[in-house]
């Protein structure tokens, strides 16, 4: 099964792309994080990618299609993957759906987590993460065991620089531009689901799965 999660920074894709990808044991990729494992590690993607992140801006297409089309033909994809931050452009769409074509493949949903902008800031200022294993954390929604720290490695929690509000009014403003018109893509294709991304997480689950099936 190859699934897109789409919907705004903060609609909870990456939380419910991880438990997608626990019941149907196929990998989550998310772009956000290979960038903040790179800048980490000093790499030079990082120090590249990080200069756009930080301003809530997207990384140019050129360094990002690429690193994806290679993660998705490594041999634990065979039996599909859930892409969690891409695509996030028109263009990288398209680089993605002719990869697929050529090894004769496509994707088999687009699943939309829609949350209304209001609700955004809210939830990225709650929103702590762990850089190290890549958990995600809500300090009202979803608070860790011991705050402040990681339940899973232990390691210390933090505000993301670009979950601070300034910069998720830019990001907001980018989603508009830049992404949202992949719904009418998707749409297009008829591989576009949407699930009411206000309900609780684990509602906003259990809507997915009813459309992915058991
Ligand atoms: P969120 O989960 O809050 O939407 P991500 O972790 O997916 O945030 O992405 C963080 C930042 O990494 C983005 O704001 C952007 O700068 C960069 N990024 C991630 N994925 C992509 C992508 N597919 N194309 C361009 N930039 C990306
Ligand atoms: P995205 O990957 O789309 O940027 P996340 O999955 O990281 O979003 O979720 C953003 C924040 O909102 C996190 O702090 C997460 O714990 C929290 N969250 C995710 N889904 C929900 C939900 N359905 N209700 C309330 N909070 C949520
Ligand atoms: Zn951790």
């Amino acid at each position: 099964m190859k699934i897109i999660m789409l919907g705004a920074p903060g609609a909870g894709k990456g939380t419910q792309a991880k438990q997608i990808a626990g019941k149907y044991e196929i990998p989550h990729i998310s772009t956000g994080d290979i960038f903040r494992a790179n800048i980490k590690n000093g790499t030079e993607l990082g120090k590249k990618a990080k200069e756009y992140m930080d301003q809530g801006l997207l990384v140019p297409d050129e360094l990002t299609c690429d690193l994806v089309m290679d993660r998705i033909q490594q041999d634990d994809c065979k039996n599909g993957f859930v892409l969690d931050g891409f695509p996030r452009t028109i263009p990288q769409a398209e680089a993605l759906d002719a990869a697929l074509t050529k090894i004769g493949q496509k994707m088999d949903y687009a699943i939309d987590v829609d949350v209304p902008d209001e609700n955004i800031v809210n939830r990225m200022s709650g929103r702590r993460a762990c850089l190290d294993c890549g958990a995600t954390y809500h300090i009202v929604s979803l608070p860790p065991k011991t705050e402040g720290k990681c339940d899973h490695c232990g390691s210390d929690l933090v505000l993301r620089e670009d979950d601070k509000p300034e910069t998720v009014q830019k990001r907001l403003t980018v989603y508009h531009d830049k992404t949202q018109p992949l719904i009418d893509y998707y749409k297009n294709q008829g591989i576009l689901k949407s699930v009411d991304g206000t309900q609780p997480m684990e509602a906003v689950f259990t809507a997915i799965t009813d459309i992915l099936g058991a």
